[in-house]
């Protein structure tokens, strides 16, 4: 099926279920306005990098839920302290779907909030 996703993401419509697996997902620059385009992790604006949850071996996952913006500094520790950031929801298990794990997430200090494929929302988790 061959879809104009972004017309479809602008018209409102709920196209969350086209995007329950692998292929395209939400642009970078909508993961970064979802995240107020800052470090998910500490807020620095620099050098911001979109990061995939899952990780990517094995095929990209580019739904909204695997995908949040962090620095490059926080990219490198993600990816160099993977217990810890598994932990906190930055790196989700290949067995887990990650709309699903709750990620700490710097404009929600209040606690971790899920990120949906619903229009690259976020989601108040309630634990
Ligand atoms: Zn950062």
């Amino acid at each position: 099926m061959t879809l104009n996703r972004k017309r479809d993401y602008e018209s409102g419509v709920d196209v969350s279920s086209v995007f329950d697996g692998r292929g395209a997902g939400p642009s970078d620059t909508e993961i970064k306005e979802r995240d107020g385009n800052q470090c998910a992790r500490d807020g620095s604006i620099h050098d911001l990098h979109v990061h995939h949850r899952v990780p990517r071996s094995g095929g990209r996952d580019e739904r909204a839920s695997n995908r949040i913006t962090l620095c490059a500094f926080c990219h490198r520790w993600v990816h160099h302290n993977p217990q810890a950031a598994t932990g906190e929801g930055w790196v989700v298990l290949r067995t887990s779907d990650p709309a699903l794990i709750p990620v700490n997430h710097v404009l929600w200090p209040a606690g971790p909030v899920l990120l949906t494929d619903e229009h690259a929302g976020i989601e108040i988790w309630q634990g």
